[in-house]
């Protein structure tokens, strides 16, 4: 498989393939057993976990001097009330990796912690971004970011269930500098991929979450409004938003925050971000300041996203800015 220059492309592209192999094959038998509900009422699956465990177990045998900033934990898995799912977790990973025990697994997932900042190089990680779009049998993605002295230098999406060139599901993956591309789930095909050049804001495709929770989806009609846009929005969960605009597929991701003090998190942004700006788009949060990746586990010097294929990016911050609710 041609790979890119990047030292940890081709390990980070292999590990999410593995990945998707592993999420494919639980979403295809997931019943209401394969699931918890976390402190914040999010759902978790056997997926998320055993994503996690492969990601972060084939990362550590090559750089296990690299810390990583992901979204799960396995303290869920020690409580003997979901002692179920700790199985089910554990036959599944053992599918790919048969030499793990148990310890070996949780203490993969456990690899997750580190607290992320704006000095030396960290990966982050999200094993399932659109866990809800996975219980929906929609869209998600594994979402897989190394970020250094605050910047994401390498993005790998994921995207199983979007279109790909042979058939469905493909990798997006972007390198600081050298473009993006998407790989097919399996097997040596790639392309570049670039952005759209679509002319003007009003004949934009735009996309957002399918959660109204996630981003003001009134809002974002204000903006449209504004834009002059008239095609309906395309909603779709996960960072497939992200790749969707990458591909040239939409021309404008809006993430409208949905209440003051919800702050972003790392894991949700850094592949696709780079994904987009690698690919030619303009990426920044509502106000028009670029993803600050460097402040930890959260995006906190930001609000909301904006991603648009570039050219007239000002344009939908400002009209974000005139519609902002009081
Ligand atoms: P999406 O698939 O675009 O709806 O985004 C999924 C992500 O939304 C999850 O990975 C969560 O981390 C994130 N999320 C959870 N609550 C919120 C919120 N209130 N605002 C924005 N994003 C959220
Ligand atoms: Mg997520």
């Amino acid at each position: 498989m041609p790979s890119f220059n990047h030292f940890s492309a081709r390990l980070a592209i292999d590990a999410v393939r593995q990945a998707a192999v592993l999420c494919t094959r639980v979403r295809a038998s997931l019943n209401s057993d394969g699931s918890l509900a976390k402190a914040d009422n999010s759902p978790v699956t056997i997926a998320d976990y055993g994503s996690q465990a492969v990601i972060l177990h084939l990362l550590s045998q090559k750089n296990p001097e690299i810390p990583v900033v992901a979204e799960e934990d396995a303290n869920a898995l020690h409580d003997p009330a979901n002692e179920t799912l700790a199985t089910e977790v554990r036959q599944e990973v053992r599918r790919l990796l048969p030499d793990l025990d148990g310890d070996a697994i949780l203490a993969a997932i456990d690899r997750g912690n580190h607290t992320g900042g704006n000095q030396g190089t960290f990966w982050t990680l999200d094993p399932i971004d659109g866990t809800k779009g996975f219980l929906r049998n929609d869209q998600y993605a594994i979402a897989l970011a190394l970020i250094q002295d605050g910047r994401p230098v390498l993005g790998v999406l994921g995207c199983p269930e979007l279109p790909g060139d042979e058939g469905t599901g493909c990798v997006l993956v972007a390198c600081r500098g050298e473009g993006a591309r998407q790989y097919s789930l399996t097997g040596d095909t790639y392309r570049s991929i670039g952005v759209s050049a679509t002319p003007s804001p009003a004949q934009a495709c735009f996309c957002e979450s399918v959660e109204s929770g996630h981003s003001r989806h009134d809002w974002s009609s204000l903006v449209a409004e504004k834009l002059g846009i008239t095609r309906p929005s395309v909603r779709m969960d996960s960072q497939c938003k992200y790749a969707s605009i990458a591909r040239g597929d939409s021309d404008i991701y809006l993430r409208l925050p949905t209440r003051a003090g919800y702050e972003e998190k790392i894991w949700d942004h850094a592949a696709g971000c780079l994904i987009v700006e690698e690919a030619g788009g303009t990426v920044t949060d509502i106000t028009g300041r670029p993803l600050d990746f460097g402040a930890g586990r959260t995006l906190k010097h930001n609000r909301g996203v904006i991603a648009t294929n570039g050219p007239w990016h000002t344009q939908v911050v400002e009209a974000v800015s005139a519609t902002a609710p009081a």
